[in-house]
């Protein structure tokens, strides 16, 4: 029944992606039809042709979807006499399916940097500005460089934001950048030498721009701080692309951007509020272990004041009451070594789903530094927050919205429900042939990395190319030193340095080579086969356990048996992994005592397999939860940034255009902030007390003490509610 029930939603997907995909192909074959006259334009025709389509597009005459074919006929001429490349027509499928709004899964290798021109050129027809976002800086030049190639053959401009420089393509190439013997493709890693540096505003401007998540997000919040339009860089947010959209959109946005500033408090309370908390009794507080949360009752409430010797706390010292609660949080709810571990000084989280620890990383709110006293290490300031906002938020501002990644289905659900984007699978442009092997597990860990160094020393001596991924930084160095032991040379990559990154992955394809890289390690980086390569099988992917997600398996799984070349991929697994030990329940230890298994000989469990499959897909869940909880919360603050930066642009738009009504503005609040203050002072008599009118006045102005009897004459004199109100607000 059970699987029946599967297999049907499972069919029902296929046929809505299906149609999906069948209501694209009358579009490609308009496209096709043009391919004949358009591709024999030559090059000073394509701006030509390109202004002819602006002009249409932006008087209105025609809408996108009107010159769609014409545009990408264009863009697919173009490319093939900038860059040799003609986009086949699965990439023409893509090409639409992002021009709609949506994601395109399309694998590893489908040449998707070189499907986003053809949306990209379509919608900066407008005029508008499109943002390409890529994973990194490296990436942004790169096919900035690259893809600029076509676009400005087309007669458009092309600007690249990275983190500290921004830049136009420059077809002069007057810039020195690296030499192209350095580098085996430089068609494809960019040189750098067309990238001419520029304000960012002047990137901005271009017709289309390049950049990371992180620098279109900062540029937007900096953006808003400015004292002065003009310093603005962005130009609205009309639509975006978003390369490798799950890692950006899913692995990223765990983690809002925030602009802080250190922050002015002094540190010393913290050890203050630490003891205070030792000396509450038990009735004083209230603990809550799964929400995590800690409460004063009403007797901690007065025995906190007793100690401090305030009086009031809820009312006059909120900022005390929400510190003390942090070190009672502190000191019941985070155990040492568990939740965090001491080391050099310092408070170090530790991942609560790998165990991991995770440096740098720091609780908010002075939960940190609560933790910081109660251990009596040195407490790091509090920084204090100027501006943020999550990715979610921050794309969710794009008119329009697309993306694209190999592996976007199992996240299918959260594209769905966060940022209203469909997942359509396009089809490979050749068949695949490569060869998924099933899962080997074993009882270790240690009998686990012999098998892998054996099976990778197998194929090293056939020559056949290996890339091994792994899931940490630790494993990688582990599983190096075990090759070592074997004799088998090798790199070790992860991600430290992005550009030598891409070097070393393009080259894992090479015969004999052997790579050992984080998982995450050189996305967006295609691996090529070197001469003889396919001979020998092609690439083989070795998985050395599984990741939280079964989506960063399938990324690894998808760097080999790119465009229907030969290929194979094995994942091994052992009782004692991280996610097996966490996540695996009832069955790990069921397998353990069912079979007496010895170190080196795998097995081959369905009871496992299911089980790794419903571990990932719980913790899939659970970091799902984590982020809608996270956008929940920025949603509040969504609110607010609209309407504060709505209103901070208006008054500095006021500022320039009309300053007088600005002011005139300015003094009408303060003449109703006065009115209402001084109303307050009324009696019912129509009596004001011009003392506490004086003190209120104090709060807001604060005056010298001759000043302020002469103020107070003056009150006195004007004497009626109406007239102090005048008075005080000229
Ligand atoms: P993806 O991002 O989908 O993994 P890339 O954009 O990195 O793939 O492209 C993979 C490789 O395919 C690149 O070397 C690129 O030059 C090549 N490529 C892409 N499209 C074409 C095409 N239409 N014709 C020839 N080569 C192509
Ligand atoms: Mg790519």
């Amino acid at each position: 029944m059970y699987t029946i029930h599967v297999l049907k939603i499972f069919s029902k997907l296929l046929d809505s992606n299906d149609r999906a995909v069948n209501d694209i192909r009358p579009i490609v074959d308009d496209v096709n039809a043009l391919e004949a006259k358009l591709s024999k334009l030559t090059k000073s025709e394509f701006p030509k042709q390109t202004a002819t389509l602006q002009a249409q597009v932006q008087d209105g005459t025609k809408s996108l979807d009107d010159v769609l074919p014409t545009a990408f006929a264009l863009v697919r001429a173009a490319a093939q006499q900038a860059i040799k490349q003609r986009p086949f027509d699965v990439q023409l499928i893509g090409g639409v399916v992002l021009h709609q709004g949506k994601i395109a899964e399309m694998r590893t290798g489908e040449g998707k940097t070189l499907v986003a021109t053809l949306p990209t050129y379509l919608n900066a027809l407008g005029g508008k500005g499109v943002h390409v976002v890529t994973v990194n800086d490296y990436l942004a030049r790169r096919d900035g460089e690259w893809m600029g190639q076509i676009y400005h053959y087309l007669g458009l401009s092309i600007g690249v934001i990275n983190h500290e420089k921004s830049y136009l393509f420059d077809p002069a190439g007057t810039n020195p950048g690296i030499l192209e013997e350095d580098i085996e493709h430089p068609e494809e890693f960019g040189t750098g030498r067309f990238l001419k540096e520029v304000t960012r505003k002047e990137a901005y401007a271009a017709d289309i721009t390049y950049g990371t998540n992180n620098e279109f997000g900062f540029d937007y919040l900096r953006d808003n701080m400015v004292l002065d339009l003009a310093q603005k860089v962005q130009r609205g947010h009309h639509y975006a692309i978003v390369d490798e959209v799950d890692s950006i959109l899913i692995d990223e946005a765990r983690t809002p951007l925030i602009i802080s500033a250190p922050g002015q408090e002094p540190t010393d309370k913290y050890y203050q509020f630490s003891k205070v908390v030792d000396l509450l009794e038990s009735k004083d507080f209230q603990i809550d272990e799964k929400l995590k949360t800690a409460n004063l009752t009403e007797s901690g409430i007065g025995h906190v004041e007793k100690i401090l010797g305030i009086d009031n706390l809820y009312e006059k010292d909120f900022k005390t009451l929400h510190h003390i609660e942090e070190a009672l949080k502190a000191k019941t709810l985070f155990k040492k070594d568990v939740d965090y571990v001491v080391r050099d000084n310092e408070v170090i989280i530790v991942d609560e789903f790998t165990g991991r620890l995770m440096p740098g990383r720091r609780y908010s709110e002075g939960l940190h530094q609560a933790i910081e006293a109660k251990e009596g290490v040195t407490i790091q300031q509090e920084s204090q927050t100027m501006a943020t906002i999550s990715f979610q938020n921050y794309f969710r501002m794009y008119e329009k919205l697309a993306g694209m990644t190999g592996t976007a289905s199992t996240e299918a659900e959260e594209f769905h429900k966060i940022y209203s984007l469909e997942v359509v699978l396009v089809p490979t442009n050749q068949p695949m042939i490569r060869m998924d092997q099933a899962d080997l597990v074993y009882k270790s860990l240690a009998g686990k990395f012999e098998a892998i160094a054996r099976d990778i020393a197998a194929a090293h001596k056939k020559g056949q190319p290996v890339l091994v991924g792994t899931t940490s930084i630790e494993k990688n160095e582990y599983l190096g030193g075990i090759l070592k032991k074997h004799g088998v040379p090798h790199e070790i990559l992860n991600a430290k340095n992005n550009e030598k990154e891409a070097h070393i992955i393009a080259r894992a394809g090479a015969v004999g080579a052997v790579t050992v890289a984080t998982n995450l390690a050189g996305r967006g980086v295609d691996i090529k086969l070197g001469p003889g390569a396919k001979d020998l099988g092609g690439l083989y992917v070795l998985g050395s356990e599984r990741h939280e997600a079964r989506r960063i398996d399938n990324q690894l799984r998808g760097r080999s048996g790119l465009q229907g070349d030969p290929g194979a991929t094995r994942f091994y697994l052992s009782l004692e992994d991280d996610i097996m030990r966490l996540f695996g329940g009832d069955a790990v230890s069921r397998v353990m005592s069912t079979f007496k298994l010895p170190e080196d000989v795998p097995i081959e469990s369905g009871l496992v397999s299911k089980a790794i499959e419903s571990a990932q897909t719980r913790v899939e869940g659970h970091n799902f939860d984590i982020r809608k909880q996270l956008v929940e919360y920025d949603d509040v603050m969504n609110k607010q940034r609209q309407i504060i930066y709505g209103r901070r642009d208006k008054i500095l738009a006021d500022v320039q255009t009309d300053p007088e009504a600005l002011k005139k503005n300015i003094l009408s609040k303060i003449k109703d902030e006065v009115a209402s203050f001084v109303g307050i002072q009324t009696s019912e008599h129509g009596e004001v007390n011009f003392e506490e009118v004086l003190s209120e006045v104090q709060t807001i102005v604060p005056f010298d003490e001759k000043s302020q009897k002469n103020l107070l004459e003056q009150i006195k004199a004007a004497g009626s509610p109406e007239k102090i109100t005048e008075l005080l607000s000229s």
